[in-house]
């Protein structure tokens, strides 16, 4: 698992504090400060990238179905969609389907119908606490109340292990998890921020910035565009 992460590092897809007050650190979309972030769409937007990361997972994915055959497969919006794509290729699904986000709460709902019976198999890019999965299977089955969601849920970045707190009757199987690893980063209400404290500005809008970001790792005075 370790050269994953060396690839995700080596594809600037891991940005961490430098330790340097001149560098700037991040704000997350909870609100909270952070030393550390991780974009996986900056590794897997490369399509060779995909491709090595979708056999990663439709493996592993494999190793727990067994011989359940894979009728669809499905990706949540927007980053989940690619890797749903092509790992459904190395699973031999038949079909490919989305959830979307709707209304201002980004509600999932599912506009797919699965005829009864019929195996689903959700993935995603990444998950945090596996609640963002657990919306899409219950959009599903919402819409399918016969189809057959296998209790597995495939996401080639997990922070929680298999067992994500928001994910409810599925394990959920991963190609880099980066509790194993032992990688975690700091997360603190802003007014308890010691970066903040010590002179690091904060920076939200992570992604715009990403590329300025990753360079304050090697030049901590790099400058940052502010929103
Ligand atoms: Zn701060």
């Amino acid at each position: 698992m370790w050269e994953w992460w060396q690839r995700l590092k080596d594809s600037g897809a891991v940005w961490e504090f430098p330790n340097d007050m001149r560098a700037p650190h991040v704000v997350l979309r909870s609100g909270k400060h952070s030393d550390g972030f991780i974009d996986t769409l900056q590794y897997l937007s490369l399509i060779p990238n995909l491709r090595a990361a979708s056999v990663a997972l439709a493996r592993a994915l494999r190793s727990k179905t067994r011989g359940v055959p894979i009728d669809w497969v499905f990706g949540s919006p927007m980053a989940g969609i690619p890797i749903a794509v092509a790992a459904g290729f190395v699973l031999n699904a038949q079909y490919v389907a989305f959830t979307e986000k709707t209304g201002k709460d980004k509600e999932l709902v599912c506009r797919f119908n699965v005829p009864e019976g019929e195996n689903v198999l959700l993935i995603e890019e990444m998950t945090t606490t596996g609640g963002t999965p657990q919306r899409g299977i219950d959009a599903i089955l919402a819409r399918n109340p016969g189809a057959n969601v296998v209790p597995f849920v495939g996401a080639f970045l997990t922070h929680n292990g298999n067992t994500p707190p928001g994910l409810l009757d599925a394990e959920l199987v991963s190609v880099v998890d980066t509790q194993e690893l032992g990688i975690s980063y700091n997360e603190w209400e802003p007014a308890e921020c010691p970066l903040c404290a010590g002179g690091s500005i904060p920076v939200t809008q992570v992604k715009r910035v990403w590329r300025d970001l990753v360079q304050t790792m090697k030049d901590p005075s790099h400058p940052v565009p502010m929103a």
